[in-house]
């Protein structure tokens, strides 16, 4: 930028500054208002009634997001938010993780591995940490875990249980999401004190209150065409991340040359096939942003990240 370009836009920062404020408010910086359960720090638990909204103008009510976070070879965070899998295209970063597994850096690929997230329109019943949240509209972003319990709770698997509705707005199954850290898992966040409720409700009293509701949820099909990065962009991000800036990689064994050619070599389809890969860990508790321990230091290190560019 030249100076008198400079001089001109000096007024515009403070408009950037709040928006980028703005956006840091959701959690995720993609502008969307997401919903986080809060964990006491000192407990380390956290607990919250929740209930799933039913699909709006899209044929699921959730979407399911593939995405990648970890430190590159650089010490900086490599963070795709949507992993092209999600579309059933083709990953460099999934391809790169393919190559470094076969080649036997397993620990690696695996830190790296692709992680499931499913993106829910949810009704705040009670927040006991956030009471302001109550009665309102949230999309939630969560692991396989929870995922599991819904699925689950509609296919009971004992005797005189019966298949819960978690989507129905007039006689559907609250859900009791419950946190604690499990000593047993490194203190990982464990979600399986959590269950749904055996009375069925409706989720408000009167159709006002039900229509608000529904206004105030988020079509998920056009959730998931926001933030999709082209193929360009993700190469260039894998690229960086695989190698340091002086093109010799530290700790993989690979080049940034040979990196360059592997994901030429790549057929661009080779995944669509392929839902589960090697490395990819569909149990995975949480994504590491719900994670207890590194809670704080991932999200900070997400937004430097974020500023950085
Ligand atoms: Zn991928």
């Amino acid at each position: 930028m030249g100076f008198e370009s400079f001089r001109k836009s000096r007024m515009n920062f403070n408009e950037t500054v709040l928006k980028a404020q703005e956006k840091k408010g959701t959690g995720y910086g993609d502008g969307y208002d997401y919903w986080k359960l809060e964990v006491d720090k000192e407990k380390g638990t956290g607990s919250a009634v929740i209930r799933f909204l039913p699909p709006k103008d899209s044929e699921l009510p959730y979407a399911k997001v593939y995405s990648h976070f970890f430190k590159g070879d650089d010490g900086r965070w490599c963070v795709i938010d949507r992993c092209p899998t999600t579309y059933g295209e083709q990953c460099s970063c999934c391809s790169a993780n393919s190559t470094l597994w076969n080649s036997g850096q397993e620990d690696k690929a695996r830190n790296r591995k692709r992680r499931t997230n499913y993106v829910f329109n949810i009704f705040v019943v009670k927040d006991p940490a956030n009471p302001e949240n109550e009665g309102k509209v949230f999309l939630y972003k969560t692991g396989p875990a929870i995922f599991n319990m819904i699925t689950e709770s509609m296919t009971p698997q004992f005797d005189g249980e019966e298949p819960k509705k978690p989507f129905d707005l007039f006689e559907g199954h609250n859900f009791n999401l419950r946190v604690r850290a499990d000593a047993s898992r490194g203190g990982l966040a464990s979600y399986d004190k959590s269950f749904f409720d055996d009375r069925a409700t409706d989720v408000a009293k009167s159709d006002a209150e039900l229509e608000k509701i529904y206004n105030a949820m988020t079509n998920l099909d056009e959730y998931l065409k926001v933030g999709k990065l082209s193929n360009a962009d993700i190469d260039k991000k894998v690229a960086a991340a695989y190698c340091n800036s002086a093109g010799v990689s530290v700790q993989t064994a690979f080049a940034k040359s040979e990196v360059d050619e592997m994901m030429k070599s790549e057929p661009r389809d080779s995944y669509k096939a392929m839902d589960k890969l090697p490395w990819d860990e569909e149990d995975s508790p949480a994504m590491p942003s719900e994670s207890m321990n590194a809670d704080e230091e991932d999200t900070l290190a997400y937004f430097k990240k974020l500023a950085s560019e």
